[in-house]
């Protein structure tokens, strides 16, 4: 058993609790799940969820299934079964055997039900919910009994069989758990099991019409399964009690080694939220163009955004597990897919915001074709072709008539500097329209400068990119920014007010020719802008800009 314990591999307090259950011969093997609720798409947090659970699975070679937890069938959708899916996959994880839904336990459940009533340990209650709420008491003053929590186990047999024929209206009653109305813990406090819903299911279609609770379904659902070790989010910490109390009193489950819960915090993340319901709001007010807008922190945005699994996982390598709640810093996101990218991506040229450059000096009507290195540490990743001739584009920004200072290395007028992968080139003068904006500019270049690096004595201080006019492929570029411009949105109600308005800008520009068949979410670092992926929902040639070349947000 000791071979299983990965003592080498940085640890977090739950593979510590793994450890020693392995130990002390508690568990054979571990068993995990992510339980996600089928009614909106994953975000990041759940994506930290998904690498514990599948990871620790992985790690200590057990088993991780996927279970939609779907027992409130009103907010559910299978557009959210198949999305989940499809994400969990995209992570690089996969379940072990079939996929599971909470409702392949709706029998067992209810089973369950019924042995905690005939033991007299669960009752139905007809209080009205606004009763219950003042029944309830509260976190200063103990709760009062409910009037029906002595019914006998005979009656309550009778009202719960009646509650699943269909017999007793919609909030009419519920099935409750006898437990202790002074419980320090109000989740003890006789909380509800079972409730009547008249929806369709989108697994189980009209079969039922009482649907279980969170609290009573998630542990038996585990325990049905094999987990071990359950792990949730802290804000169900207090429910570990009733976890723990439904098994420990079902004779199927009270067993040695039936699953434990553990908690781990949350992921926040600085100018992001990610609640599921705040989510569906951006979406619902069109604040976004949908679940997979490249802003929205859910792995489908971030997919098309241009984040790769392997960054996503990295990420949540570098947050780590904890019991404390924080708040992390999106810059940590960002240099995760950063340094994913500055490895993998192939180096291109793109001009996003283009001006002409007409090279005097050569010949009309001929193209010639450099070699450029695709990824300028990594030689075996081979050589692309790129197109030099007499028009060119390159970026507005890289222009000015005067050099503002004496540290100034892009191209002005009698300056040279030098283009990427090509010549160095000087100014000599410039056009403009009406509104006063350079739209030529005249150069000559240097046919010795070819391929020698800055340092080959032109003392030409500035590199800048370009693209030859005549063969360049239109593009539109996405460029996309954070999507709050407060560091905290989740406490605001009126989150439109809080949009970054340049969160989303485009620009029409140009790129090498090869760039048309870029591959759709392959990433690509247009030298000296950043990195951009080719947008997976577009037909013309579209590309997002995942993140810049450096952090320059608090610049
Ligand atoms: P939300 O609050 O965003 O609606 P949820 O907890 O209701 O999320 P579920 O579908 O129930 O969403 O979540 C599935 C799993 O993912 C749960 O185990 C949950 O604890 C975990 N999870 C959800 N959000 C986060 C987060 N921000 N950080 C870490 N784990 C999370
Ligand atoms: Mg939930």
């Amino acid at each position: 058993m000791n071979s299983q314990n990965p003592v080498e591999s940085p640890t977090n307090f739950i593979r510590n609790i793994i450890n020693k259950d392995l130990e002390a011969g508690k568990h054979q093997s571990v068993q995990t799940r992510f339980p996600p609720e089928p009614n909106g798409y994953l975000h990041i947090g759940h994506a930290k969820s998904i690498c514990l659970n599948f990871g620790t699975a992985e790690l200590y070679k057990g088993k991780c299934c996927l279970r939609f937890d779907d027992t409130n069938p009103a907010k559910e959708d299978v557009e959210y079964v198949e999305s989940i899916q499809e994400d969990v996959k995209w992570l690089g994880f996969g379940w072990s055997g079939a996929v599971r839904y909470s409702s392949n336990y709706f029998e067992t459940f209810h089973q369950s039900a019924v042995e905690l009533i005939s033991k007299g340990l669960a009752y139905v209650c007809f209080l009205s919910s606004e009763e219950a709420r003042v029944y309830r008491g509260t976190l200063k003053e103990p709760g009062k009994e409910s009037p029906y929590r002595d019914t006998p186990v005979e009656k309550n047999l009778v009202l719960f069989e009646k509650m699943k024929k269909g017999e007793l209206k919609e909030g009419e009653c519920v099935l409750r758990a006898k437990i202790d109305m002074a419980s320090s813990f109000m989740c003890m406090r006789d909380p509800t099991l079972y409730r009547i819903r008249f929806e369709t299911h989108h697994q189980t279609a009209d079969d039922w019409c009482i649907y279980p609770m969170y609290d009573f379904a998630h542990c038996i659902g585990d325990a049905v399964e094999g987990v071990t070790h359950s792990l949730c989010t802290l804000e169900f910490q207090d429910n570990r009690r009733l976890y723990d109390w439904v098994l420990e009193h079902l004779n199927a489950f009270n067993k040695p080694d039936r699953p434990h819960q553990y908690e781990f915090s949350r992921l926040n993340l600085e100018y992001t939220v990610m609640s599921k319901r705040k989510l569906q709001t951006l979406v619902e007010d069109k604040l976004v163009s949908g679940w997979d807008d490249p802003r929205m922190p859910t792995i489908s945005g971030l997919r098309r955004r241009g984040y790769t699994p392997a960054s996503i996982r990295d990420f949540a390598d570098r947050i780590g597990i904890s019991k404390v709640d924080s708040i992390t810093d999106v810059a940590l996101l960002e240099t995760s897919i950063r340094d994913d990218l500055n490895v993998v991506a192939p180096r291109t040229m793109g001009v996003i915001n283009p001006i002409k450059v007409i090279i005097e000096n050569y010949a009309e009507d001929s193209i010639e074709t450099l070699k450029a290195p695709i990824h300028p540490q990594n030689e075996g990743m081979g050589k692309r072709e790129i197109n030099f001739g007499r028009e060119l584009y390159i970026d507005r920004a890289d222009f000015e008539e005067v050099a503002p200072n004496g540290k100034y290395k892009r191209l002005a007028l009698n300056k040279e500097v030098r283009l990427r992968n090509a010549y160095v080139i000087n100014a000599s003068r410039c056009e403009k329209d009406s509104n006063g904006n350079t739209t030529t500019v005249y150069c000559t270049y240097d046919a010795d400068t070819l391929g020698k690096n800055p340092s080959d004595g032109r003392k030409v201080k500035g590199v800048i990119h370009f693209v030859e006019a005549t063969t360049a492929v239109e593009a539109k570029f996405m460029l996309y920014d954070r999507l709050f411009i407060d560091a905290n949105p989740g406490k605001s109600d009126n989150l439109e007010s809080l949009i970054n308005p340049n969160s989303c800008q485009s620009a029409t520009g140009f790129v090498e020719p090869s760039m048309i068949e870029a591959e759709v979410e392959a990433a690509y670092q247009f030298e000296r802008e950043g990195y951009f992926c080719r947008d997976n929902q577009s037909d013309s040639l579209v590309f997002n800009k995942t993140v810049g070349l450096r952090d320059t947000w608090n610049q």
